[in-house]
């Protein structure tokens, strides 16, 4: 039903990954995703969980959400914090329910703050369907050995196509056991694209069987991207250091 979708949790916080680092925003964590990324911090939502959680009231919803209650509690929430910066849509993957996206972005257009998208850009006609709807798109690049192998890189052509004169960067997670030859395809890519488009190299942060990636060979990844790209920054997962959501 285009009206309601599954939903993992909503909560206000501080964005950790990525160019808006920093920034307060409302998210809404959408659930199910079909990849399994071995460093992915998010797994309980890959399942379309039987809850979605407000987290600031502690309130639980039934899934599927409808998308008019999930809006309504969007504009209260915004309502209370005028300071959030934007509302992030995030997973799970957000483009594996578009009907339901579609109809939740346009309700919650009249609270007038940024939709800040966060994919891993692998179903471009979703997102070519719902990018009007869009403000600003953080997309992650997989590097198909971290993510369960499959043809990305053709698909991220595509999904590239569709973002010129959106407000767009991309980000690439390594850990230590990241194929170096994925990575020089990716930042390749990236600078046929377009040189000045802004990469975040974000080093996985070490959980079960995730190890760390050492900080030479970060530096020599940033290296190497910035050869081809004029802005590429390195910055981790910064809301597990303030121990926020
Ligand atoms: S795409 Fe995101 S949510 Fe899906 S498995 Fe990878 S890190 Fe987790």
């Amino acid at each position: 039903m285009a009206g309601s979708g599954f939903v993992s949790e909503v909560f206000v916080s501080i964005q950790g990954e990525g160019l808006y680092v920093g920034l307060l925003q409302l998210f809404v964590r959408l659930a199910g995703c079909s990849l399994r990324c071995g460093y992915c911090d998010t797994s309980e939502s890959q399942e379309k969980t039987k809850k979605c959680v407000m987290i600031e009231t502690g309130r639980l919803l039934d899934n599927p959400v409808d998308s008019r209650v999930l809006a309504d509690t969007v504009e209260q929430i915004i309502g209370r914090t005028s300071t959030i910066h934007s509302i992030s849509i995030t997973g799970g993957e957000p483009l594996e329910q578009p009907d339901f996206l579609e109809t939740f972005l346009k309700l919650t257009r009249r609270s007038g703050k940024p939709h800040y998208l966060e994919t891993n850009g692998l179903h471009p006609e979703a997102l070519e369907r719902i990018l009007y709807l869009v403000d600003i798109v953080s997309l992650d690049i997989k590097l198909p050995s971290l993510c369960g192998g499959g043809d990305f890189f053709s698909v991220y052509e595509r999904t590239l196509s569709l973002l010129r004169g959106t407000e767009l960067f991309c980000k690439v997670v390594i850990d230590n056991g990241f194929d170096p030859g994925e990575f020089e395809k990716a930042f390749k890519m990236l600078s046929d694209f377009n040189q000045d488009l802004t990469l975040v190299i974000q080093p996985a942060t070490p959980r079960g069987d995730c190890e760390p990636i050492d900080g030479n060979t970060l530096v020599d990844l940033y290296v190497k991207a910035s050869a081809r790209l004029r802005n590429v920054r390195i910055i981790p997962q910064c809301h597990r250091i303030l121990n926020v959501r």
